[in-house]
């Protein structure tokens, strides 16, 4: 992406005389188009941000009731340099707070029983979580035959070939739920994990390119995790798990109080085209539009945004396999209970859930584990995920059966035995993009749409990494290619 970006030479015209400021148009004031839009007016750049709804931060949202906090997407995420740089600037150090170190032990559900997911050597050998033939079969790793160099393998089968098919049942397959949604047969492993992949290739195993990090690590000239290094790196890096005070909405508010003055809230972007060198942008809604030239646009929106707007016809076919990136839709469900009605310690992260254990949740975060002062004095909550690539059509239930089939499970995996006290659903009907088998052409089309129409940019969780931190570097990034083309221009 950066290569085609570096070619380009077609900037805004600065030979025609004295001109307004630059100026850049953020559609999507999400993690990645809040950031984006920061960064830009960092660089003294005139900004407008254009959000379609009437808030702020896109998945990002926090409710507060009866004293149960409640996220409607991310519960917490993992640092890197540009998290903690984001941080420092906008000044919300005293607002972090860490999970709980607990939050390193993660469940698994193998026959309807919680197992604690084996961190360590030791633990791998004494867990219930594997049979000791899928012991003996990771082992076995190190002597397992590299892929091919060029071959774009599905998750599973990745997995299925250097561990076995026990380790993508039981430690692969609900890891996945948790972070894409997403369904092994069909997700990418080169592109949803291209670090794992990278390790293969370089070092011939796992094992032998986990050491190999591990002695990096503990050289003295190990540093902090690069830029833009997606989530996947975070158990090799020196990363922190996090959330805020009050919330994940705290950064999304804290970056949106910084951009006064650029924000269009209620105004979702319609129409794209070029006048020139530079962008026309129509927005708004109710008939009440207006139409505004930029000499950049960045569009951070999810992908398929782009196939409800009006575009010009060589950029829509361009965009084609943008638009068409599947993100399967997920129920966040927060039910809070009295801490003696739930018989189990939640002393963990959460649990996740195989697909071979049929149940309805794909996993649930112990919430008031993992962040204190979540819930009133004597109660704890759970966040669960329903839904995603595995069981689409539970997602869309309303919200009466989705608690019944959810409590089913938590009295049959935690013990619960009341009935909640607290219950707060949040329906995404396109949650996560999938980054599926054959996601270079996405890849490749959104590369191709920049350098054909310069002075546009893509972004977004479809593009560099799912995770909210992801995005921020991604933000960082693109505003960064905005500012260099714009200077360009001179
Ligand atoms: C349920 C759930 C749980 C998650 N859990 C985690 C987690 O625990 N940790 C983690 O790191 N990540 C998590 N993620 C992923 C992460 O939250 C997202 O990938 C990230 O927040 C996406 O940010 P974004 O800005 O790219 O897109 P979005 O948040 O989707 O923002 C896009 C914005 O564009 C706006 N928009 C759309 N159309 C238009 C238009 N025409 N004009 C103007 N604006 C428009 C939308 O209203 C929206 O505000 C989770 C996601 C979900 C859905």
């Amino acid at each position: 992406m950066r290569a085609v970006a570096e070619q380009r030479n077609d900037v805004p015209s600065g030979a025609t005389g004295a001109r307004a400021p630059r100026s850049v148009a953020v559609v999507g004031a999400g993690i990645t188009g809040l950031v984006t839009a920061y960064a830009l007016r960092r660089r003294g750049l005139q900004v407008t941000l254009f959000e379609a709804s009437r808030h702020t931060g896109g998945s990002i949202r926090t409710t507060h009731t009866d004293g149960f906090l409640a996220e409607h997407g991310p519960n917490s995420f993992v640092t890197s340099a540009p998290v903690e740089a984001l941080i420092t600037q906008l000044d919300l150090q005293d607002d972090v707070v860490e999970a709980n170190p607990d939050a390193n032990r993660r469940f698994v559900v193998r026959d309807g029983v919680l197992q604690a997911f084996p961190m360590t050597p030791t633990a791998m050998l004494t867990t219930r979580l594997f049979s000791l033939r899928a012991k003996m079969r990771v082992l076995l790793e190190p002597l397992v035959r590299r892929g091919a160099n060029d071959a774009d393998e599905s998750i599973a089968s990745f997995v299925r070939r250097r561990l076995g098919r026990e380790v993508l049942d039981y430690a692969v397959d609900p890891f996945i739920s948790g972070i894409f949604a997403g369904d092994t047969e069909a997700l990418s492993m080169a592109h949803a994990f291209p670090r794992v992949v990278e390790l293969e290739r370089a070092h011939g195993s796992l094992s032998a390119g986990l050491m190999a990090q591990r002695r990096r690590a503990k050289s003295p000239a190990a540093s902090s995790p690069e830029p833009g290094a997606p989530q996947e790196t975070a158990p090799f890096a020196r990363a922190r798990l996090i959330s805020f005070v009050d919330g994940m909405q705290t950064l999304t508010d804290a970056l949106e109080a910084s951009l006064a003055g650029t924000l269009q809230l209620g105004c979702p972007v319609r129409l794209l085209h070029r006048d020139g060198s530079r962008w026309v942008v129509e927005a708004g809604q109710d008939g009440a539009t207006t139409s505004q030239t930029f000499d950049a646009v960045v569009m951070a929106t999810p992908a398929h945004v782009l196939a409800a707007m009006e575009l010009p016809a060589e950029l829509r076919a361009m965009a084609a396999p943008v638009e068409r990136v599947a993100y399967p839709p997920v129920s966040t469900l927060t039910l809070g209970f009295a801490r003696a009605d739930v018989a189990h310690a939640l002393d963990g992260f959460g649990m996740l859930i195989p697909s071979r254990e049929k149940r309805s949740l794909l996993g649930a975060l112990f919430t008031s584990s993992l962040f204190p002062d979540r819930t009133p004095d004597g109660h704890v909550s759970i966040t669960c995920f329903v839904g995603g690539a595995r069981l689409p059509e539970r997602a869309r239930e309303d919200t009466d059966l989705l608690v019944e089939r959810v409590l089913m499970d938590l009295r049959q995996l935690l013990g619960v035995r009341g009935e909640p006290v607290y219950a707060h659903h949040v329906y995404w009907p396109r949650a996560i993009p999938q980054y599926t088998v054959g996601y270079q052409a996405v890849k490749d089309a959104a590369d191709a749409t920049e350098a054909t129409n310069p002075g546009l940019y893509l972004g977004g969780n479809y593009r560099n990494g799912v995770s909210v931190g992801d995005c921020v570097a991604s933000g960082e990034q693109i505003a960064d290619r905005v500012a260099a083309y714009i200077t360009r221009a001179g």
